[in-house]
């Protein structure tokens, strides 16, 4: 209920202009998000990389002007540039909205379409891969096609999956093949019951049918969850399939459960961090603060006066 009400609230330009105006939301904004420009997304991954890996998003979703997706391929080729001259490409890559490139505009699958392309063949110069986000249900299939699309010049594009939809077994099953990489997630936006599980435990036993489907497969499964009992179920699948270290990986969100990324990372695991930087954090942080009723806590106590 609550985390409907946030989601709501996620798309809202009053609650929008009311949070991003207020100058005591930003300690919270910064648990989250690294930092409104490139220079402090690089100086996040730099803290990083001691240890984990990381991927870089910059923030935007739903551009509903052409030349504010140019803007932003633009923007994603000088990331992955600067990726490359950092010395950074082993250990960083991006991940990307194709809405941000397009995909709400008309004949949006086009031109987003294009502008990936354009993404994905500057992060191959520098050494860099990408990874298409999973955004709200009506965007799946065109995001899937196009991943597919894009993997025929660039097999290494990663794809997401998230196991709230009834859908995401066949998808799996379709997308695990040879050096498929694949980020499973639960999913954050507000989904219908026609479409996607809407309980706990349901979305939960999901995760781990999708996630066996995926580790017995043939590609490379990027387990992206803070949940412990999932993480665990992880490894104890891995091992059952026989996959060592370099076959998989851990991944989680800047900000949250850090010290269980530094725990996991110590004992040898792959672990990479999604690190979301710019300015257009608004939706970004609604989703978070919506996964977990003591965030929202924590940022209504920063209005409170004293
Ligand atoms: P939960 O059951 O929500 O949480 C398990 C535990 O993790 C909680 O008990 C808590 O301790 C901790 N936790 C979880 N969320 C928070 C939080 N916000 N603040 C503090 N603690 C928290 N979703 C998409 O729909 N599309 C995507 O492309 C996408 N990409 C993602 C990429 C990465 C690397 C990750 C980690 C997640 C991504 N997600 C994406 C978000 C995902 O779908 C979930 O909404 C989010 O990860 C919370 O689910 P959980 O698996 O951590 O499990």
């Amino acid at each position: 209920m609550l985390r409907s009400l946030l989601l709501t609230a996620s798309a809202s330009p009053r609650c929008k202009g009311f949070v991003e105006h207020s100058r005591l939301s930003r300690p919270v904004v910064a648990r989250f998000v690294a930092g409104n420009d490139l220079d402090q997304a690089i100086a996040a991954a730099r803290a990083v990389v001691t240890d984990r890996f990381a991927s870089l998003d910059l923030l935007g979703e739903a551009t509903v002007h052409r030349a504010a997706a140019d803007r932003t391929a633009q923007s994603y080729v000088a990331l992955v540039h600067r990726i490359g001259a950092e010395g950074l490409a082993g250990r960083v890559e991006v991940s990307v909205k194709l809405t941000a490139l397009g995909l709400a505009l008309p004949d949006g699958r086009g031109i987003a379409l294009e502008h990936a392309r354009e993404v994905c063949a500057a992060a191959r110069d520098a050494g860099t891969t990408v990874t298409v986000d999973m955004e709200q249900y009506p965007y799946v299939d065109a995001t899937l096609q196009t991943v597919r699309e894009l993997r025929a010049d660039f097999p290494d594009v990663g794809a997401v999956l998230q196991a709230y939809l009834r859908r995401t077994e066949a998808d799996c099953r379709d997308l695990s093949g040879p050096s498929s990489r694949i980020r499973l997630c639960k999913g954050a936006y507000d989904e219908g019951a026609s479409v996607a599980f809407r309980s706990r435990a349901q979305v939960d036993g999901s995760y781990r049918r999708c996630l066996r489907i995926l580790m017995s497969g043939k590609g490379y499964p990027m387990v992206a969850t803070h949940d412990p009992a999932l993480i665990t179920f992880a490894g104890e699948l891995a091992e059952a399939y026989g996959r060592d270290r370099s076959e998989f990986e851990h991944q989680m969100l800047y900000g949250i459960r850090p010290r269980a990324q530094t725990t996991l990372a110590a004992t040898g695991l792959r672990v990479r961090v999604y690190i979301p930087f710019g300015n257009a954090w608004y939706p970004y942080f609604m989703r978070r603060l919506g996964e977990r009723p003591a965030n929202l806590a924590f940022f209504l106590r920063s209005f409170a006066p004293g």
